[in-house]
């Protein structure tokens, strides 16, 4: 079974304005329209099993709007599963997470970068603390990110700093534990409980091809330290996601076949362990 552990969808009414200014703040090339039905056709072209779909608030007004809008996308049957969201700033943060668990949602996706907040701030820590006492998941955004490329709201430190905190509870880093700061999180979150997904990690951006990025801009993650970083924190950690509609589900899929894991390692990367977190 394939899952790609990080999607993102919008509305079908917003998708087209959405996408246009995303790929403008990050220069790169979207690879579906944005839509659920975009997403459903990159997934049959590419073979995708499930895909997740990590939904961001960026302001506490369209929480619970959005968690909603969650539960009735997975009420579908459709291969598309939604996790639910929280803003740190959200009043009433503790109600709605018992109410995500009680919609049958399995986590919660977090975006300190857009949220404006830092990840070991007490607003995420009690996030996180609530979501280990009601086993949801909770998926950050790791690292750098593409569209802000100045600010640090979610390195390493801060998340290894949030974990010593925090009770235990099933979290999952974006991009490799860190978008661009992949020593470092090899280095520092190696021996903690945390599950890494592999979006925007292996090969290269896709520029929008308004020359902003030059070459040398475009790297990602060389083969030999990813491999490294599979073997470091172990294969049973480490979620295939493509970020689609800002990586291709096909091309993401090659790269990680050709990259020389184990077919074991391959198995559990593309879907095993997700099967298990996700209990599908
Ligand atoms: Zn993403």
């Amino acid at each position: 079974m394939i899952i790609d552990f990080h999607t993102h969808t919008f509305p079908d009414n917003i998708a087209a304005p959405t996408l246009d200014k995303l790929k403008h703040l990050s220069h790169t090339h979207p690879f579906t329209d944005g839509t659920g039905s975009g997403l459903e056709a990159s997934m049959s072209a590419a073979g995708v099993d499930y895909s997740l779909v990590l939904p961001v608030a960026t302001s506490v007004r369209q929480v619970a709007h959005i968690n909603d809008a969650s539960a009735q996308l997975n009420q579908t049957g459709r291969k598309l599963l939604s996790l639910g969201c929280m803003h740190p700033d959200y009043p009433d943060w503790k109600h709605e997470l018992d109410r995500i668990a009680a919609l049958g949602l399995k986590g919660i996706k977090l975006h300190p970068v857009y949220q404006g907040v830092d990840f070991d701030d007490p607003r995420c820590l009690r996030i996180l603390e609530r979501c280990g006492e009601l086993d949801l998941l909770v998926v950050t955004h790791a690292g750098l990110d593409v569209g802000y490329p100045d600010k640090r709201n979610v390195t390493p430190a801060m998340i290894r700093r949030a974990v010593d905190q925090t009770g235990p509870v099933r979290l999952v880093l974006a991009h490799m534990g860190g978008w661009r700061c992949w020593d470092e999180a090899e280095q520092l979150l190696a021996d903690t409980g945390v599950f890494l997904d592999t979006a925007f990690s292996l090969g290269e951006l896709t520029p929008l091809g308004d020359g902003y990025y030059g070459p040398a801009d475009l790297k990602l993650m060389e083969r030999e330290t990813f491999l490294r970083m599979v073997r470091t924190f172990g294969a049973h950690r480490v979620l295939f996601g493509t970020d689609s509609p800002w990586g291709g589900q096909a091309e993401e899929l090659a790269r990680l076949r050709s990259v020389g894991l184990e077919a074991d390692e391959l198995d559990a990367i593309l879907g095993g362990n997700a099967q298990k977190l996700l209990g599908i």
